[in-house]
């Protein structure tokens, strides 16, 4: 698999995150990453709080599955987005 672009984008209508799953509505920042493997290319939305967990926790190279990044360890990742996002409720 290899990254054709990297860029952050305001969406401009609802995403989910590939690494936590979560719904992210438009007109949020999220990072737009289009990889192709094989022939097939493809765009995945990453969130502010799964950004900042894999260029903590991840390498280059490492691959997850859609919404891994929050499942596979989701004690440390609600660690980071509670550490990011503002909670007012
Ligand atoms: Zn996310």
């Amino acid at each position: 698999m290899n990254i054709l672009e990297q860029k952050i984008v305001t969406t401009r209508k609802d995403h989910h995150c590939f690494g936590c799953a979560r719904k992210v509505f438009k007109g949020s920042k999220m990072q737009a990453i289009t990889t192709v493997d094989g022939g097939d290319i493809s765009r995945n939305y990453w969130c502010a709080t799964c950004q900042e967990y894999w260029s903590r926790y991840m390498q280059d190279g490492d691959l997850i599955g859609y919404g891994e990044l929050k499942s596979e360890d989701s004690e440390r990742w609600e660690a980071l987005r509670n550490e990011l996002e503002i909670d007012f409720s």
